[in-house]
């Protein structure tokens, strides 16, 4: 093994290194899959909890900023803390949601595809096929101001208008109750530019794509969304669709979930920023496991950032510092290196990293499809011989069988 020759990079990755257990089993594929192999090239930036607070929250910055640099990042699963975290840290200030500041710099639309392998059938007994979604990754209440308000407090928004002039817009009066309030954004730019990945997405995969939002209730916030998303398909995208054989529509968010559910999949689900988070994490709890499911960013820009789409599996990682054994699913985080070592490939015209990528992936669904995998799989599995794995031992049985295919 050691004289076989490493696959050399030209333009480094960008790696966004994170937090507890996601943190233990990045260094873990790293080292055994992926090193071994490629003379990797990276711009590391420390995204733990520790640093981020050490540097004021700059280094997230950084390396979103380094992403529009270079082009392609990966990053591990972040803590984003809460009041909790903050004393458990000792935190200067409750930071952001670091994948909300990486996303605000990039923008851009977050894919999000569930990883099918034999034996783990989805929970939606009729789902036959792969249901994408597809998150716009900019604004709403990711990008909001809020406040907790005193009984007595009066709110309302006040927009200065290009002339000078002011439109004031009442929010309420907190006149018999204290209460919170929120004021939130998003920009035509940045849902014209979801609206478009969307429509390339679904060409480019030759699947149908539906757009959900909730514009009876909110007339003029998410029927904007679904304007602009019919103006743009109607100008650019009726006469491609017709001839990929592929459709979209508008529907309801509520209408759209009972559809979704009662569909065979094979469809893209288009979701505003809150839809998309909580209803990619039941599609992929649905399909098998939160770490069954790809991640990726991409802006309109063509600046890739791939991650897991999952958390940092907090619970484990006590049990792993406890010196405890642990099951932890590397699967979306080996993904999350694959896709990115991928795109780069792609990108620089290096094949054998594409290859080399590829493989990975193989030897991954293969080694579970053989019956070596976590507990979280092996738990709804329908195979008939499992060997249940903890953290390491998967990613080692997962280098045994890219071993075989190289
Ligand atoms: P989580 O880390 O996704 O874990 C929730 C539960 O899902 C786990 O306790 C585990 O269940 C199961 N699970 C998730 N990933 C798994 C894996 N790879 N292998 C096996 N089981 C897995 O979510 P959380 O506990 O709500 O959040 C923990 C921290 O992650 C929080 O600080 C949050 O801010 C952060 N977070 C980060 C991101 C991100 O960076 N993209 C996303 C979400 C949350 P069992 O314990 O039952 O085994
Ligand atoms: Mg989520």
């Amino acid at each position: 093994m050691a004289a076989k020759k490493k696959i050399k990079m030209t333009v480094p990755l960008v790696e966004m290194d994170g937090d507890e257990m996601t943190r233990v089993i990045w260094k873990m594929i790293k080292e055994i899959n992926i090193l071994p192999y490629i003379d990797l090239k990276t711009e590391y930036y420390d995204l733990g909890m520790e640093n981020r607070d050490r540097t004021e929250d700059q280094v997230t910055k950084d390396s979103a900023y380094a992403t529009k640099k270079y082009g392609v990042a990966v990053k591990c699963a972040t803590i984003t803390p809460n009041a909790q975290r903050v004393e458990e840290f000792g935190l200067k200030k409750m930071w952001k949601s670091p994948n909300a500041t990486i996303r605000s710099i990039l923008d851009g639309t977050v894919f999000r595809a569930p990883i099918i392998v034999e034996g783990v059938k989805p929970l939606v007994a009729q789902w036959k096929k792969p249901i994408v979604i597809a998150r716009h990754a900019y604004g709403d209440i990711y990008a909001a101001v809020d406040a907790v308000v005193e009984k007595g407090s009066s709110a309302k928004i006040v927009i200065t208008n290009p002339d000078g002039s002011v439109t004031e817009l009442p929010v309420k009066e907190f006149d018999k109750s204290a209460g919170v309030v929120m004021g939130m954004h998003n920009f035509d730019t940045s849902i014209e530019s979801f609206a478009r990945a969307c429509f390339e997405y679904a060409l480019s995969t030759k699947m149908d794509i539906w757009f959900s939002a909730k514009d009876t209730i909110s007339k003029k916030y998410d029927h904007h969304f679904k304007d602009i998303f019919e103006e743009i398909y109607n100008k650019e995208y009726t006469e491609k669709f017709r001839e990929a054989g592929i459709t979209y529509f508008y529907t309801l968010v509520d209408d759209a979930i009972a559809r979704v559910m009662k569909s065979e999949g094979g469809m893209i689900w288009a979701c505003k920023n809150y839809d998309g988070d909580v209803f990619s994490d039941m599609i992929a709890t649905a399909f098998g496991s939160l770490a069954m499911m790809t991640s990726v960013l991409v802006s309109p820009q063509g600046y890739y950032e791939y991650e897991a789409a999952h958390g940092t599996v907090q619970r484990h990682y006590y049990k792993y510092l406890r010196g405890e054994q642990t099951s932890t699913n590397s699967v979306a985080t080996i993904f999350a290196w694959t896709g990115a070592l991928k795109k780069r490939g792609e990108l620089d015209g290096n094949t054998a990293l594409v290859d080399f990528s590829e493989k990975l992936e193989k030897a991954t669904v293969s080694t579970i499809e053989s019956g070596y995998m976590t507990g979280d799989l092996a738990l709804i599995s329908k195979l008939t011989d499992i060997h249940k794995c903890e953290s390491l031992e998967f990613i080692k049985a997962i280098r045994k069988n890219l071993e075989a295919m190289l």
